[in-house]
């Protein structure tokens, strides 16, 4: 029996072509109709579906260019399954270089969304029903906020045994197994039984060589895994990731300017200095150093902070519990992250 073609909205493609569909979100003030695009990959023998998704954070531009890349490389005659490719979630907040929608909503604090909805439940509809619910697996590609970095990463849901194997496929430096957020995609996409991966890697509006090279293998890598495409070996080999589930931020000290002598990738020890914060105008500075032992995951990028800022994420390797100050013990938290350091 033949394949038969992939449908979204009107078009049909068929298997072993490529499309790139735009699927009408709102009109502007101005006039424009704005799109969601989608690249569909319909290969030429049955398997599973698999969808990328990018710039759901508008100003998280890392993922962007991952699957700009991954587009030019897949050849839909090769491909076994199906890749959808979304390279541009929230292309209003990307076009204005912000984080949000017009209406400052968070798309991801969105879903489900609704059909009839604001702006950014609209557009979290169209994309949950169009794209995630046709998918088998999903990949949601992330950066760190403005003026922070993220060390690339897999935040992946510990009770999603599929994700957790396709995560070490992946293989980025971490993975880190971490709760989830109410209205987020991920969490709506566990609730609807798709498993999927989410990648943080790099700084908003910035690229990165690291971020893009680790992210695009690293999907290439999975894709092999799910048996979608065939991958050279050397291609295949990864150093083995770290793992951690807990992670604590450490904070400015006090006010002043940023001296790191370490920073994301490093390795620490428990109360090894890490760097210090300096006044600007008087000569005086404040030690920083590692409350736990572990693996630093992001670091501020601003180079002025306020006392209480966050300067460093460090993911916990080992299992120091029980000898741990009970402060840094409370800290030390299973949710991975702040307010402003938001999945
Ligand atoms: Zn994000």
């Amino acid at each position: 029996m033949s394949r038969s073609p992939f449908t979204l909205l009107d078009t049909a493609v068929a298997p072993g072509k490529q499309a790139h569909i735009e699927i009408p979100v709102a009109r502007s003030v101005s006039g424009q109709m704005q799109m969601l695009p989608v690249h569909v990959f319909h290969g030429k023998t049955d398997g599973p579906v698999l969808a990328i998704s990018a710039a759901i954070h508008g100003d998280e531009i890392s993922g962007v260019e991952i699957a700009r890349r991954l587009i030019r490389k897949i050849k839909p005659a090769k491909l076994r399954g199906t890749l959808l490719v979304v390279p541009i979630v929230n292309l209003f907040g990307f076009v204005a270089g912000s984080r949000y929608l017009p209406d400052r909503r968070d798309l991801n604090r969105s879903f489900p969304g609704r059909e009839s909805g604001s702006l950014a439940s609209r557009l979290a509809w169209i994309f949950r029903t169009e794209v995630l619910e046709r998918a088998d697996f999903a990949i949601d590609l992330h950066s760190a906020a403005i003026h922070r970095y993220n060390l690339p990463q897999i935040r992946v849901s510990p009770s999603a045994k599929r994700a957790v194997e396709l995560a070490h496929a992946f293989s980025p430096p971490i993975i880190i197994k971490s709760a989830l957020r109410e209205n987020s995609l991920r969490a709506l996409a566990m609730a609807e039984g798709i498993e999927m991966l989410l990648y943080e890697a790099g700084e908003a509006l910035r690229l990165d060589r690291a971020s893009t090279r680790i992210g695009l293998n690293g999907i290439l890598r999975v894709m092999e895994k799910m048996e979608m495409i065939s991958l050279a070996p050397e291609k295949r080999q990864r150093p083995v990731p770290f793992e951690a589930t807990r992670s604590i931020w450490v904070r400015a000290p006090r006010a002043g300017m940023v001296n790191l002598r370490k920073a994301s990738g490093a390795i620490v020890e428990r109360d090894q200095v890490v760097g210090h914060i300096a006044d600007p105008i008087k000569p005086e500075q404040e030690e920083v150093r590692a409350p736990v032992s572990g693996l630093i995951i992001g670091d501020a990028r601003h180079g002025f902070l306020n006392r209480g800022d966050a300067l460093l994420h460090i993911a916990q390797l080992g299992d120091e519990e029980g000898d741990l100050d009970p402060d840094i013990e409370a800290r030390l938290s299973h949710v991975m992250l702040d307010e402003h350091e938001i999945v």
